[in-house]
């Protein structure tokens, strides 16, 4: 259960709210809260399909530069002075 919200607790609250308002007004309040579930569940929805825009946004991972022999045009690793195909300096 979110926020430490257990089972317990909700009949707890459910007979302090029975006792507050009384039997008749519960299909009142029952009406209220399935009114804020469906409020809070839509903004949930809205938060991930944000949340997944958001990521569908984020261009892919950029790949390093491929770096290429000045000489031969084979790639070479970063940082390399001399191409391992040709021996040219870089
Ligand atoms: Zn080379």
């Amino acid at each position: 259960m979110p926020f430490g919200l257990q089972p317990t607790h909700l009949i707890i609250i459910l007979v302090v709210a029975l006792l507050i308002f009384g039997p008749s007004r519960l299909p009142e309040i029952g009406k209220s809260i399935g009114k804020t579930m469906r409020e809070f569940q839509a903004g949930l929805k809205e938060a991930s399909q944000g949340f997944t825009e958001e990521i569908q946004k984020t261009p892919p991972q950029a790949e390093p530069p491929k770096l290429a022999c000045k000489s031969c045009g084979k790639p070479i690793q970063a940082g390399m002075k001399f191409c391992p195909e040709c021996g040219a300096a870089q």
